[in-house]
């Protein structure tokens, strides 16, 4: 496998630094582009695997960058925010971001993001062809055409909303889908801010789904942000 090719967008010189030391130790390729101009100008020319990038730029907003590259390219972005920007957050992920990290993170934290965004990178790359009828992942599996779920031999019933926002997050796999975004898929604009609701429709899926639903595999909940199917590694059982 080559190395992946990852941009970081940060005009933050010291956490910019942390980033691509961090990349450099671990094997991973990198360009640094400290606006966004640079940025769109980067990813463009370079066509990266992966984009890290900080929402707070000098010359525009994050956000616009994501609108740009999301008019050619569907490279996993991970979006670096301060922990005050929380509604920012929200708005990358609406506008296609895949994931975010919040300032300050450990290596740890990065590389763990690092490593989901290549499964989604591989998943994109290799899965598309076979995404026709059945959908695999773990234990569990999708037949689109008949319509059931299961997990290893066993059906698992579901509502009709259930199985909605299974196949909402299994089509997305390994990307944060926000609140709006899901209850605007599942039930339309009218129910565009009832996350009370989409709670607990989330709750009783998992019950079905997780073996242990306080510990979740497939399933795992972002705080004041949304929802996100995890990819599951054959062999690697607790990813994150
Ligand atoms: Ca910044």
């Amino acid at each position: 496998m080559t190395k992946p090719l990852i941009l970081v967008v940060e005009d933050d010189k010291p956490v910019s630094k942390l980033i691509t030391t961090t990349l450099r130790t671990h094997d991973y390729n990198y360009i640094a582009a400290m606006n966004g101009a640079e940025a769109i100008m980067e990813a463009s020319s370079h066509n990266p695997d992966i984009v890290l990038l900080d929402l707070g730029l000098p010359d525009m907003d994050g956000v616009d960058v994501i609108k740009k590259i999301r008019t050619w390219s569907n490279m996993p972005i991970i979006v670096i925010s301060a922990r005050s920007e929380d509604r920012d957050k929200i708005e990358a992920l609406d506008n296609g971001a895949d994931d975010y990290l919040t300032k300050p993170f450990s290596v740890e934290e990065l590389l763990a993001r690092i490593r989901v965004a290549q499964r989604r990178l591989s998943i994109m790359q290799t899965e598309q062809p076979q995404q026709g009828s059945v959908f695999t992942n773990g234990e569990l599996k999708i037949d689109y055409a008949s319509g059931i779920a299961s997990l290893g031999e066993e059906q698992i019933h579901l509502t009709p909303i259930e199985y909605k926002l299974l196949c909402l997050l299994a089509a997305n796999v390994g990307k944060v889908l926000t609140h709006t975004y899901i209850t605007q898929k599942v039930w339309g604009s009218s129910w565009e801010n009832d996350i009370a609701s989409l709670r607990v429709f989330m709750a009783t899926l998992r019950k079905k789904l997780e073996a242990s639903p306080d510990s979740p595999r497939y399933i795992q909940t972002h705080i004041g942000v949304g929802y996100r199917m995890l990819r599951i590694d054959p062999g690697d059982r607790d990813e994150q």
